[in-house]
Parts: C-alpha cells; structure tokens; sequence
C-alpha cells in the first residue's frame, strides 16, 4: 500500500492484527483489531476505514455478550416478513431513523431488543400489527397480513412434515395395523380437550393409548396410527412431547399454565372434528366418559393391568436401536394375541369397554 508515514516519510504500509480494547457503553470490549503501521519504523497509522471496522467488530461482541440482535438479525428479520424500516420503526414503537441506525450497527436499546426479538415469532407481528392498524397505511396492512398468513402456513407444513417423518413407518402390528394419520390425531386431541375438564399431559396420553386399543379391538386398526412405548408409569405415544407441542404450533390445543402443570384447553374450531368417523367418535365417546373424573394417576394405574401393557417390556425414553424399538412397541401385538383366545369382533363396544 503506497502512503506517506507521517514519521519517517517512507511509503511501505502494512495492516496487522492487534489485541486493543475499546470501552463500549461503559464496559471494555477487547478485540483483534486490523491496525495499519509503518512497514519501516513500525508507527501506527490512522485509518479512518479500519477505525470504523475495528469499533463494530468491538459492538459486534458488546452485543454477544449482552445477548442483544447482531445487525444483520435485525436486517434479516425484517426481509423475511417484507418489511421496510419504517413499517418495522412503527412496530417497534421507534423512527426509521432509529431502525437504520441499528441496521448500520449500531447498539439498540434493552426495551427495542426485546421488541426485536419477540418479532421472531410471526404471531407477535400479527398481534402488534392489529394493535396499530389505524397506523399503518391499507396497502401496507394488506400486504404484511398476507405475508404473516402465508408464513403461517409453511410454518404449518414444516411441522407437519417433523411429526410425519418421526412417524413415518409402514403400517404394522406396532402402529395398530394404521399408517400415522395426523388429521385423525389433530381431531382426536381436539375432542378430548373439549371434553374433558383439568386435562393435564398425562391424562391425555392414556386416553389417546385407550382410545387407539379400543377401536384397534373392535375394528383391528386404530384410528391414530401412532405408536406407543411402554414406560414405568404407563403406555406413552412414541415422540409424545413432540406431538404435544406441534397440536400446538398446528392450532389445535393451547396450554395452560396451572398449579398442577400444563392444563390442555381447546383452541380449533369444531370443523376439526369432521374427520372422525361414527364409529370412531363413539369409541372416543366412551373412553372420554369412562374417565372424566379419573386423575391421570389413576387411569395410569388401570392402564398397568392391560394386557398390552404387562406383556411388554419396560422401555427407555430414548430408544437407540432398531431392536428394542421392536421389543418395546409391541402393544399391539399383545391385543391381537388377546383376540386370538377371547375374539371380541361382533361384540358390542360397550361389551369390548367392560373388558377393560
Ligand atoms: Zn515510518
């Protein structure tokens, strides 16, 4: 690089890594800074270029370390739901100006980085977004609702494809002789949330692991097609936790923080329900009514004495390898083994219901 060295007038300068520090909002920041020096009698040159670079690299790592959004998340953010800066600065509660500031690398305020980050979620825009509706002007408006619908969606169908690919599995002796259905399983949760009162988690697994052996045997399928695990305190859907969290992501169900946990509420319209069957609904029906007072205690305890249960072998929570996945999902070989020496086919459900 040819320049003058104020020092010594030689024109040789070379750019080096050096350990500075700055002081960013009262708390020094030490980086590797790019410093530009005097090939010949080692002096440091000001560069106004590097000066700038070296101090946002220092903002940079203020911000890590502070956990606030880097820059480029901000900028990030805002392109993915098609935002200009002044829709995001009427959003936030600030000025465009502000908002560019930021973008440039600048550091936001505590109160605007929690905006920021609350934006990640796209429900968060669509509730600030109606809080300030008359703000916005109606293209604007328009366009950004359709942009959080659309983002819906593929978030929709990303989950959808989470829960269908851990469930993906040909329909076997282990999933109730049914392939995974998750339009089943999205009505199924939904019936019993209306139906039932306090539905904790735990509840809600024994009633889908009834509700699946019942209808498995009278009909020898089951409705949901999911698999279950057998574990200490009871049957489990297989990925329970997952499921749970994604019938909430989908819409379905909304969790309710309560003394005794997570209480399962409601949320989809009733339209949901239209893809059971009769007989799937009268099953579910009997199974909901069978146990509306139960406590999740006492139907794990009934669940113990099932033959589907007892005949299996108690399992990890993870399952590691393709064998014990065998071994332990078997439930529903163990009802069909019962069907061989007790045929229930042609009895009644209430008559089925009374083995239970
Ligand atoms: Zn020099």
């Amino acid at each position: 690089m040819l320049e003058n060295c104020k020092d010594c007038s030689h024109i040789r300068t070379v750019i080096i890594d050096k350990q500075e520090t700055y002081n960013v909002k009262g708390t020094d920041i030490t980086i590797t800074a790019r410093v530009k020096k005097c090939e010949i009698c080692n002096a440091e040159l000001f560069d106004m270029n590097l000066d700038t670079e070296n101090l946002k690299t220092a903002y940079r790592e203020y911000k890590k370390n502070h956990h606030l959004m880097q820059s480029e998340e901000i900028v990030a953010l805002r392109k993915k739901f098609h935002l200009t800066q002044s829709m995001l600065a009427l959003l936030v509660g600030c000025t465009q100006a502000t908002i560019a500031r930021y973008e440039k690398g600048s550091i936001q305020s505590e109160t605007h980085n929690t905006a920021l980050t609350l934006f990640k979620n796209p429900d968060n825009i669509r509730e600030a977004l109606e809080m300030k509706k008359a703000e916005f002007n109606p293209s604007e408006y328009r366009v950004l609702s359709e942009c959080l619908a659309a983002e819906k969606s593929t978030l929709d169908s990303k989950s959808i494809n989470l829960l269908e690919s851990s469930y993906s599995y040909s329909p076997n002796v282990y999933s109730g002789f049914k392939k995974f259905d998750i339009e089943k399983l999205k009505a199924v949760v939904l019936f019993f949330a209306l139906n039932q009162i306090d539905l904790y988690k735990t509840k809600l697994m024994k009633l889908l692991w009834y509700a699946d052996m019942l209808f498995f045997k009278n009909n020898v399928t089951s409705i949901t097609g999911m698999k279950y695990i057998h574990q200490k305190y009871g049957p489990v859907p297989y990925k329970y936790s997952l499921c749970l969290s994604i019938m909430e992501d989908l819409g379905v169900i909304e969790l309710q923080d309560q003394e005794y946990g997570d209480v399962i509420l409601p949320k989809s319209d009733k339209s949901l329900l239209d893809k059971l069957s009769a007989s799937e609904l009268e099953v579910l029906k009997l199974v909901s009514n069978r146990f509306l007072c139960a406590k999740a205690k006492d139907i794990s305890e009934q669940s113990h004495k099932e033959r589907g249960y007892q005949k299996t072998e108690l399992s990890l929570v993870v399952i590691v390898r393709q064998t014990s996945l065998l071994r332990t999902n078997a439930v529903f070989q163990m009802v069909l083994e019962s069907l061989h020496c007790q045929p229930l086919q042609g009895k009644s459900t209430e008559q089925v219901m009374q083995r239970l």
